[in-house]
């Protein structure tokens, strides 16, 4: 793929190539202003991005361009990372990134201020949502006006039509997807990768498909997530794009806009958020901008559902008369020297055939080939003449325009949103909004008050999920099952049905799946709090501030989150390891979520507790957690220098203003957790359930049991018990009970009581006692949690979790066996 000529001159006057960039220690020797030695709250322009490959493409298409102006405004409170303001938004880096971006400090140049902030241009026709009468569109998209571009045959009637859902993160993308489709959604996965692809058909049109598309900032991937985005309107060729763009971040959403319009399909541009523009003030010529543009343009609030019919018709017109954009040309030939524009001009002439063969739209090609994207220069495959050419081509490009292509890509297009903003957009003062998320930020991501606020967030969920709302609920539905069971067992009895019938209804179906159901309230509510939390912003702030620590073990911030739902329950934390954007944070904090130990466990412990160490018995939970922590960040150390090695995702984040979640969004997530759930109980657990029941009920010739001694699944235990000897735990009861934990933790307990009918304490030593503990906290995890994960991560992953986590139990068993009953009474 690297087939780029070496060149006989030397380019060594340019700006050096990206893989050449300075280390931080070069630049603290050089005495550079970077970043990260900027002292906080100095107002610096950009000089120079350094560092290479993905991570600096990422940077640049987030607005990190020489000459754009930054903010250093406050470093995480473990010192790193840091965040900053850039085109009047957040962002989150490390320092490690920070040190390689160069800035010059205005605070020391004379005047300082941008100039482009304080141009806001009187405008004629100004539209903002609350006038919407009085705009007329140019008629882009619009019944009965055909743009000299549009094919004269339009798409047959009762074709399907495609459309993706492209934006920005926190756009506004679920929102206006949810507004869109109502509750005729589908969830599936994107072919090959577990991320949920959702789709639906668009609320009274029928013959329309909409997908909701992870979130993107750029056509250039970053995340493998981001990938699926772009194969997906490269590949599947939907037949309109409807790009929602956030109108108080307007120039960093355009970003990923120029883009999209490169890629010749129909598209309209959807306005999100008009309700906070026009409520500070702020207005856009949607008129203006749709000339610029080239494509429909219309102003909507998502979670009001303003604008969303008028969305909904242009998008099936241009859809529907297959409307290209007007405009997919941004280089503007009379500046910066022209030298950006001839460049592309020339790369196109240079591919036009290659793109046509390999079906990837010319403008799109073209402008990827100068940011020198392998992908599609492996797609187009040119010929070594053409590489060759390109090669001059950009590096002529560079020369001249004194950026590297890169740099000097991202700057033409911001040039041009600046254009568009600086004549369309009515820039709102000081948004309440922003002023409100600063304020809060204070506290949230504040030095000495962000770590107590989040100890105190989780723990009010924790305790309103598990001893409020969700413990009320779940005591609710568990005497709503138990009332069922009940009418079932007597209605089975009064119409005399077979005994093993009975039996298979009320001892296996009703208590295995019932025990499972009875999780389902607890899932409910940690997903409501947890979505609350997501909607409003405030969990990009948790990864921000813990992304020091988590970084340690080889994640990112973010996955804290799951592991704390890990303490409470490990369905649900597997499950909200989607909110992070990496399938390898994922896949690492997926197998991690075992080793936080999860209530069900507590009645085991308090059960021991009790019969054994009545004395210590809080010295004895507290060092199971962190026992459990312990032997999870052994595990993370050695996942890391094994399965998962490589990076956790650089820490580049978007702190989105804090935002009142909406309604529907939680509600329809709450739905989607529940009905997941529900689905998997009566299936997978439904049949597990059938398995151990009968296992327990039959003797190997298939005759009911009378005395549990006799089972098949005694006889199980007792083929296994040698295994466990070594670890103080050979007896066939311990066994059995062990095994029926892997159904729910609880039934540890009731297993135990039945099998040890004199009591536990009589037949084992404290040193097996602290064994078996220690087993149950790490030992595989139950059935709805193992099932979890074979969703998540599919049955293979699932599978090896499972002996993984019974390995890992028996060696710390081990340990702990050895250390009580060898180690501690030679010295007492
Ligand atoms: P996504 O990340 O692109 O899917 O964005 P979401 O749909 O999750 O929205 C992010 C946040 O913005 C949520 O808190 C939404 O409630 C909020 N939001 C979405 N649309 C609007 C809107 O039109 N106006 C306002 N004020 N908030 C919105
Ligand atoms: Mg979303």
């Amino acid at each position: 793929m690297t087939a780029y000529v070496h060149l006989p001159w030397s380019v060594s006057e340019l700006e050096p190539r990206a893989s050449a960039f300075t280390s931080i220690e070069l630049t603290n020797i050089l005495n550079v202003m970077t970043l990260q030695n900027l002292p906080l709250g100095n107002e610096s322009r950009i000089t120079k991005v350094g560092g290479n490959g993905g991570l600096r493409q990422h940077f640049l298409d987030m607005g990190v361009i020489p000459g754009a102006s930054v903010k250093k405004i406050k470093l995480a409170p473990m010192g790193d990372p840091m965040e900053i303001e850039i085109h009047g938004y957040e962002l989150t880096l490390r320092l490690e990134d920070a040190a390689k971006i160069e800035v010059e400090d205005l605070k020391n140049l004379s005047e300082g201020k941008d100039s482009k902030t304080a141009s806001s241009v009187s405008l004629g026709s100004v539209t903002n949502l609350s006038d919407k009468t009085s705009s007329s569109h140019p008629g882009l998209g619009e019944e009965g006006n055909f743009h000299e571009k549009a094919t004269e045959n339009p798409l047959p009637d009762g074709t399907i039509l495609r459309f993706a859902l492209v934006g920005n993160q926190n756009s506004g993308k679920t929102t206006l997807f949810n507004q869109l489709t109502g509750s005729n959604q589908h969830v599936g996965n994107f072919p090959g990768v577990t991320v949920d692809r959702k789709s639906g058909e668009i609320r009274g049109n029928k013959n329309t498909l909409v997908t909701d598309l992870p979130g993107i900032y750029s056509m250039s991937p970053y995340s493998s997530e981001e990938l699926i985005s772009r194969d997906f309107v490269l590949n599947e060729k939907p037949h309109g794009i409807i790009n929602i763009v956030d109108a108080t971040n307007i120039e960093r959403n355009l970003y990923l806009t120029m883009q999209l319009l490169e890629l010749n399909i129909p598209m309209v541009i959807a306005l999100n958020m008009m309700d906070e523009v026009s409520g500070n003030g702020g207005s856009i010529d949607v008129n203006k901008m749709e000339k610029l543009l080239g494509v429909p343009v219309v102003p909507i609030s998502a979670s009001k559902n303003q604008g969303v019919d008028e969305l909904v018709k242009h998008a099936i017109h241009v859809a529907h008369f297959q409307e290209t954009p007007l405009r997919q040309d941004f280089c503007d030939e009379n500046e910066k020297g022209g030298s950006v524009h001839r460049a592309l001009h020339a790369v196109f002439h240079l591919i036009q055939d290659h793109a046509e063969r390999s079906g990837i739209p010319l403008r799109f090609a073209a402008s990827k080939l100068l940011e020198d994207d392998k992908r599609i220069l492996y797609k187009l495959d040119l010929d070594v003449n053409e590489k060759e050419i390109l090669e001059h081509i950009a590096l002529q490009m560079e020369k001249e325009r004194e950026l590297d292509r890169s740099a000097a890509m991202a700057d033409m297009r911001f040039s041009f949103i600046q254009k568009v903003c600086d004549s369309c957009v009515k820039k709102p003062h000081e948004s309440k909004e922003r002023l409100r998320s600063q304020k809060l930020d204070r506290v949230f991501t504040g030095k000495f008050t962000a770590i107590p606020v989040f100890v105190a967030v989780m723990a009010a969920v924790f305790f309103l999920t598990f001893n409020v709302i969700g413990a009320f609920l779940q005591s609710l539905l568990e005497r709503g099952i138990e009332s069922l069971t009940e009418l079932a067992d007597s209605g089975l009895s009064s119409l005399g049905t077979n005994e093993v019938l009975h039996g298979l209804i009320i001892d296996g179906i009703f208590s295995g799946v019932g025990s499972v159901l009875s999780f389902l309230p607890i899932i409910v509510t940690l997903f409501f709090f947890l979505s609350i939390l997501e909607d409003s912003g405030y969990i990009a702030r948790v990864a921000f501030v813990m992304d020091t620590l988590l970084r340690k073990i080889g994640l990112s911030g973010r996955s804290i989150v799951p592991l704390l739902i890990g303490f409470g329950c490990t369905v649900p934390a597997v499950m909200s390891t989607r909110i992070l954007p990496s399938e390898r944070d994922r896949k690492m904090t997926i197998l991690l979520t075992p080793f936080m130990s999860c209530t069900a466990k507590l009645p085991i412990y308090a059960f021991f507790v009790s019969a054994f160490f009545p004395n210590h018995g809080g010295l004895i939970m507290t060092g199971l957690y962190l026992l459990g922590i312990l032997a999870g960040i052994l595990v993370a150390l050695l996942y890391r220098k094994t399965l998962f090695r490589g990076e956790p995702v650089p820490f580049v984040m978007e702190l989105p203003n804090y935002r009142l979640p909406s309604a529907r969004n939680v509600a329809q997530l709450l739905w989607e957790k529940a009905k997941d759930f529900l689905e998997r109980a009566f299936t997978v657990i439904f049949v597990a359930t059938i398995v151990v029941w009968f296992l327990q009920s039959f003797d190997l010739h298939l005759n009911l049991v009378e005395d549990s001694s006799m089972s098949i699944l005694a006889k199980l235990a007792g083929l296994i018990e040698p295994l466990f000897r070594p670890i103080g735990l050979g007896d066939w009861r311990i066994c059995t009970s062990l095994i029926s934990g892997v159904m729910a933790k609880e039934s540890v307990v009731s297993t135990l009581e039945i099998l040890f009918s004199d009591g536990v304490a009589s037949a084992l030593s404290s040193a097996s006692a602290m064994s078996l503990l220690v087993f149950s906290l790490l030992y595989t995890p139950c059935i709805a949690a193992i099932s979890s994960v074979k969703r998540e991560l599919g049955a293979k992953w699932a599978l090896s979790l499972v002996i993984w986590q019974c390995a890992v139990a028996w060696i710390f068993a081990f340990a702990v066996n050895l250390i009580c009953a060898v180690i501690l009474p030679a010295f007492l």
